[in-house]
Formats: C-alpha cells, sequence, structure tokens
C-alpha cells in the first residue's frame, strides 16, 4: 500500500531499532481516509473467503477491523482487555504478552459473538512477535470457529510473528513489510515496494 509507506516515512517516529510510532495516523489520532483504504485493501485481499466474522484487539486494531467489516459487510468484534461487569461469565479467555506494554494480560470474547459457524478474519495494527495474534488465534479455536486469515496492517518483519504463524500454515496479509527499523531509519522490505 503506497499510501500507507508513504504517511509511516513521512510521520513515523522511530522510537528504537524495535519499535515505530504512528501515533499520527493509527495508534492515537486516526487518518479516517487512509483507514478506509486499509479496509477496502484488506476486504479485497480475503473477498472469496466467505468471512462472517472480523476479530481484533482493543484497541488499535479497532478502527482497521471496523473499516475491514464494513467493506465485507460483517461485524466486527474485539477483544477485550479488562473484564467489564457487563461482559458476563460465559466468556473465552486467553493470556497476551504485550510488546509494547511489557506486561501479560487476559483478553476476553464474548462466547454470545462467536461460535463453530464462523469464519473469521483476524486484523491487527502491528505484528511483532505474535503473541496478540497467537491469543486471538487461540480465542477462535476455543469457540471451534474456522480462521480464514490474519490481515496486519504493518508487519515488523525482523521480527519472528510473520515466521511463527505463517509456519502454521496460516494466511498472513500484512501491508507493509518493515524490514529494519535500524539507525533511525524505516526500511521497507522489496517485496512490499511493488
Ligand atoms: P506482538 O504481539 O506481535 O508481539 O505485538 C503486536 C502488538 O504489539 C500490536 O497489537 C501492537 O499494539 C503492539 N506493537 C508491536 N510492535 C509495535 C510497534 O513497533 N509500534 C507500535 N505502535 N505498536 C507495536
Amino acid at each position: 500500500m503506497k499510501h500507507l509507506e508513504e504517511k509511516i516515512l513521512k510521520e513515523g517516529l522511530v522510537l528504537s531499532d524495535q519499535v515505530l510510532k504512528v501515533d499520527s495516523f493509527l495508534n492515537h489520532q486516526i487518518d479516517p481516509f487512509l483507514v478506509k483504504e486499509m479496509g477496502e485493501e484488506f476486504a479485497k485481499r480475503f473477498q472469496n473467503e466467505s468471512i462472517t466474522k472480523v476479530l481484533t484487539l482493543e484497541s488499535s486494531g479497532i478502527a482497521p477491523a471496523v473499516m475491514t467489516a464494513l467493506e465485507l459487510k460483517v461485524p466486527a468484534i474485539f477483544a477485550r482487555k479488562n473484564k467489564s461487569l457487563t461482559l458476563s461469565e460465559n466468556v473465552y479467555l486467553s493470556e497476551v504478552y504485550s510488546f509494547t506494554k511489557r506486561e501479560k494480560s487476559t483478553i476476553y470474547v464474548s462466547k454470545k459473538y462467536l461460535n463453530e459457524s464462523d469464519r473469521v478474519l483476524i486484523i491487527d495494527d502491528f505484528l511483532a512477535n505474535g503473541q496478540a495474534a497467537c491469543a486471538l488465534l487461540d480465542i477462535v479455536k476455543q469457540a471451534g470457529a474456522h480462521l480464514v486469515g490474519i490481515g496486519i496492517v504493518i508487519e515488523k518483519a525482523f521480527q519472528n510473528g510473520g515466521s511463527l504463524l505463517r509456519k502454521q500454515n496460516i494466511r498472513v496479509e500484512s501491508l507493509v513489510r518493515i524490514q529494519s527499523l535500524e539507525n533511525g531509519k524505516v526500511r521497507f522490505h522489496e517485496e512490499a515496494l511493488l
């Protein structure tokens, strides 16, 4: 996605060799036009998969997940990180270790919204070591639903999440793949530049 690459080069802040900050258009302020384009692209890539639900993790995955769900004309579900009083006992839960916050948390999805008849597309903002994706995958498995694939806005290809998931024959589609953040500079994976 050329627009996304340009936006990252223009506004992304390289915080370290491992972390990219994109608060100006995805993780704090949201650029609705760019995120809508992300949704259109994910929907196009997975259009023949008869998806029934888009699943993400709060909060940064919600915007691209909703835009994708809108295009696919299906509901979006976000796994919650805190069990709210309104979320009943009837939940799937899984553990996730946060790459950016360096802490473990439990995520929850109500059983009401996911079951064995669903064909699920997981969407997330970043793929680093694959912990968030694996926790969502675990929830899809608990529901007995079918995982169609995973759509990632920004994959950091130098971390091992992508290979961890693809090794399990999971279809992972990333809108951009970053090869390195070394020396404060974003370098994209060549494939993504085609
Ligand atoms: P993983 O679970 O794959 O190790 O990390 C993915 C999650 O951590 C994403 O949901 C995202 O919120 C966060 N994350 C990982 N790497 C980055 C990064 O470089 N920048 C930002 N802003 N978030 C990241």
